[in-house]
């Protein structure tokens, strides 16, 4: 079977890190509970363009480029790969190609036979012009694992599959016709 994977806060912990370099460069005191919307503005404050610039802010540190998968999450890629083709559809901003390819490599290396670029549901970013749903459907992927209560509904709209990994940010709203997942053990537990 085909299967679209997530990248920020699926494979690697995005919200975690970006509170890390939050917390350090504006000496704030956010934790992942705070992050109740997936717009960053509703926990650090200020405006959506200010949160906006902040995650722009956080592509160009350190702190990005270190950020790591959740426990679990490579094994059981790696395992899922055996039997099925597995791809990254992600909403990362385009020029964030490089940086997103370094961290699939040192991660997740010959795991996903590609990786798109779909529009970007929060913050507007066309990327390639496709949803992640449409991606999807294009791919005949029968499912798309992500942290996006917003990106699951709109692929089980769209005839595809949804597995939630269990975040803050995704827990109010109807998830029928989705799976909710609270780690990869579980996503292990579904699939293989
Ligand atoms: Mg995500």
């Amino acid at each position: 079977m085909n299967f679209a994977v997530d990248i920020d806060d699926t494979l690697l912990d995005f919200v975690g890190t970006y509170i890390v370099f939050h917390n350090e460069t504006f000496k704030t005191n956010l934790k992942k509970e705070d992050f109740k919307t997936y717009s960053f503005n509703h926990a650090r404050g200020g405006t959506m363009k200010q949160a906006v610039s902040s995650v722009r802010q956080f592509y160009n540190t350190d702190f990005f480029k270190e950020m790591k998968p959740f426990p679990g999450a490579i094994e059981i890629i790696q395992e899922l790969k055996e039997n099925n083709d597995l791809f990254i559809v992600t909403s990362r901003p385009y020029n964030m190609k490089n940086g997103t390819f370094d961290q699939l490599s040192k991660y997740f290396l010959n795991m996903f036979s590609e990786v798109f670029f779909s529009s970007n549901h929060y913050t507007r970013a066309k990327n390639s012009g496709k949803t992640k749903a449409e991606i999807c459907n294009d791919l005949e992927a029968s499912l798309l694992i992500d942290d996006s209560l917003v990106y699951s509904k709109e692929c089980v709209k769209n005839g595809v599959g949804a597995i939630l990994l269990d975040a803050p940010w995704n827990q109010n709203g109807s998830v029928e016709g989705i799976t909710r997942a609270k780690d990869w053990k579980e996503i292990g537990g579904l699939l293989l």
